[in-house]
């Protein structure tokens, strides 16, 4: 019997099998769960289409998620095929390339507005357009990174979109907490992913990482997952509105030991 047995998901943010929502997706289905999948465009649509094959998935649909009318369609379609859903998985962040090097304050407008629009409102506007077809007890889990509270070279733009992402998890948390549906995100460390390839330095960073970190080591997709199926399942059963690190400890650290040998 898995802990997700005759449980509905729907996974947004698959592009390929590094991807963080793959590692959900598969942790999720090994548990039970049946899973719907979105992707955008068609070069994605030939990545994502043979994976939910491959878990037997019902509902496979494009959904860009800076388009109302795309989301509308989505859940018409989720609501067609499972009629409710238990989980909703949102993996999704985008900011132009431009913006994810050298300083902040180079910043533009429009890259401000696209990264919020895509990688923060989203979350709002998918939960919004789900609400009716959420169960009570149903949870909802995104994907931040600790840039959102600490200064990370690069990451600029998307660190201010991922506080914001944390502070509308809170609020989405407060709305729907009544009626029994949970909202958090799970802080992962870096991860070798499509989306992080556009990070000036992500390369180096993946590297330091593990020697810095308490745990020694990098995370995978499949630690991601496993911290997911927590937070999708009964057991997390009174936890809403937080963000849970999955960074093998990186978040405590202030000065490394090595960092302190060299100064
Ligand atoms: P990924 O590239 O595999 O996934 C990002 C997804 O966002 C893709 O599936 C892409 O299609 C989707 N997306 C982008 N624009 C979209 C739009 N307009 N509409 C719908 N979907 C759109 O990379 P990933 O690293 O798995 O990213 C997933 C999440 O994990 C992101 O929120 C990311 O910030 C977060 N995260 C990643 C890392 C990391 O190191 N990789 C660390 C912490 C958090």
């Amino acid at each position: 019997m898995g802990l997700l047995n005759g449980k509905k998901a729907l996974i947004m943010g698959v592009a390929n099998e590094n991807s963080m929502a793959w590692g959900i997706a598969r942790a999720l289905y090994n548990e039970g769960a049946q899973l719907g999948f979105t992707y955008v465009g068609e070069a994605l649509e030939r990545r994502v289409r043979p994976l939910a094959e491959s878990v037997s998935s019902p509902l496979i649909e494009q959904c860009d998620v800076g388009s109302d009318e795309q989301i509308e369609a989505l859940m018409g379609r989720v609501r067609d095929v499972f009629g409710q859903i238990d989980i909703l998985v949102h993996s999704i962040a985008f900011a132009n390339r431009d913006e994810l090097n050298g300083s902040y304050l180079r910043t533009t407008r429009e890259g401000f507005l696209t990264a919020m629009e895509i990688s923060v409102y989203s979350l709002t506007a998918v939960v919004k357009a789900a609400d009716d077809l959420l169960t009570p007890g149903a949870s909802v889990v995104t994907l931040t990174y600790h840039a959102s509270r600490q200064v990370v070279p690069n990451y600029n733009v998307m660190g201010v979109a991922k506080a914001a992402l944390e502070a509308s998890v809170r609020y989405l948390a407060a709305d729907l907490g009544p009626r029994g549906v949970r909202v958090n995100a799970i802080s992962a460390g870096p991860v070798r992913t499509l989306a992080a390839s556009g990070i000036a330095g992500f390369r180096d960073l993946h590297r330091q990482f593990a020697e810095r970190a308490p745990l020694r080591r990098n995370v995978t997709i499949e630690d991601v997952g496993k911290t997911a199926l927590w937070l999708c399942s009964d057991l997390s059963s009174a936890v809403t509105g937080d963000v849970i690190y999955v960074d093998s400890g990186a978040h405590i650290i202030g000065v490394s030991p090595s960092d302190a040998i060299r100064q």
